[in-house]
């Protein structure tokens, strides 16, 4: 934001303006209006975002969970750990870009980003919000849509994404990081969720927050939860607290075939229907296990699958 200014002091101001020019940038600073105004938002600054709601009127949808991150110290932290293990030219890919806070704290760190926004009005005004200059600008995809349709459509044009870094909808969430899950193309994933969710994907064999999406994560990625967020670090401040969870891709079931995938997510989804059930109950004359489903490990899971690959496939659930 400074340079910013020094660039208007240097064209404007006559030599020996000093007063007039500190006055200046004081009341810059306190008018929210004044950087949307110059083309330029502080998507931090809460005042500022909802001066640029009001005066668009443009209301949050609860729908669309359009909860805008506005802590520095958080979008900082997000992307910090989103690019710990990306290279210099990987593609970075977000999923609900809303005002812009994490895709322009990407591009200021020299970023190229793919960013899918299901909102057409948030969605056209991106670049203009995020990218100052061309150079950025010719940086960042803008896609409209749901990304729930265009990931399952395998477009095009998110070829080459390796990772991901998003503050996901709450709604859809979910949904959209187990299809990234599912396709294994993403080699990190730094995710911004409702806790309860980030401490069910990372819940260990055992725990009681164990989860079908867990399960399912834990196959191909390790999962962390890096860090808490409070609900005061977004406007409109939603109702629960959030976490920011680190999905890391490993190597260790690269073996399992799509054959053994596409039964291992049958059992698991069925398993995780009947949760308080013991396995001999949940798939009977099929497996004799007194485990309940959030007892097994992720290799007990695989066996489980390997032993029932050859089963009449009218046998199985
Ligand atoms: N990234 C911004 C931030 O951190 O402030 C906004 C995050 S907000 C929690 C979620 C965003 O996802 C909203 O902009 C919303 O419009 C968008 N969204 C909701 N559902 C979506 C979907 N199915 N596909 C793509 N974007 C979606």
């Amino acid at each position: 934001m400074v340079p910013y200014l020094d660039h208007y002091y240097t064209i404007f101001c006559p030599p020996g303006a000093i007063g007039y020019l500190i006055l200046f940038q004081i009341s810059a600073h306190e008018d929210p209006k004044f950087w949307y105004n110059m083309g330029q938002m502080n998507l931090t600054s809460p005042s500022q975002v909802k001066a640029w709601c009001i005066e668009r009127q443009f209301h949050p949808n609860k729908i669309l969970g359009q909860n805008f991150l506005v802590d520095r110290n958080i979008v900082e932290a997000i992307v910090d750990t989103g690019l710990s293990g990306a290279r210099e030219d990987d593609i970075i890919l977000e999923v609900g870009p809303g005002l812009g806070v994490l895709t322009e704290a990407l591009l200021n760190r020299g970023r190229r980003v793919i960013a899918i926004e299901k909102d057409p009005y948030l969605a056209e005004g991106l670049a203009s919000r995020v990218a100052e200059t061309e150079e950025a600008r010719a940086r960042l995809v803008c896609i409209e849509g749901d990304a729930l349709d265009i990931l399952a459509r395998d477009d095009e044009a998110l070829r080459g994404a390796e990772i991901f870094v998003s503050n996901l909808p709450y709604q859809a969430g979910t949904r959209i990081l187990l299809d990234l899950v599912e396709t294994r193309e993403m080699r990190e994933m730094t995710v911004l969720l409702q806790k309860e969710v980030a401490e069910r994907l990372a819940a260990p064999q055992g725990s009681r927050a164990r989860s079908l999406a867990g399960v399912f994560a834990q196959l191909d990625y390790d999962v962390e939860i890096v860090r808490k967020v409070s609900a005061s670090c977004f406007w409109p401040r939603p109702e629960i607290d959030s976490a920011v969870a680190k999905l890391t891709r490993h190597d260790r079931n690269a073996d399992f075939g799509e054959n053994e995938r596409a039964l291992f997510r049958r059992l698991v989804k069925t398993a995780f229907a009947h949760r308080r059930k013991q396995l001999a109950s949940i798939f009977k004359n099929l497996v004799s296990s007194t485990k309940r489903p959030e007892a097994l490990s992720i290799e007990e899971w695989k066996q489980l699958t390997k032993g029932l690959l050859n089963e009449d496939p009218r046998r199985l659930p």
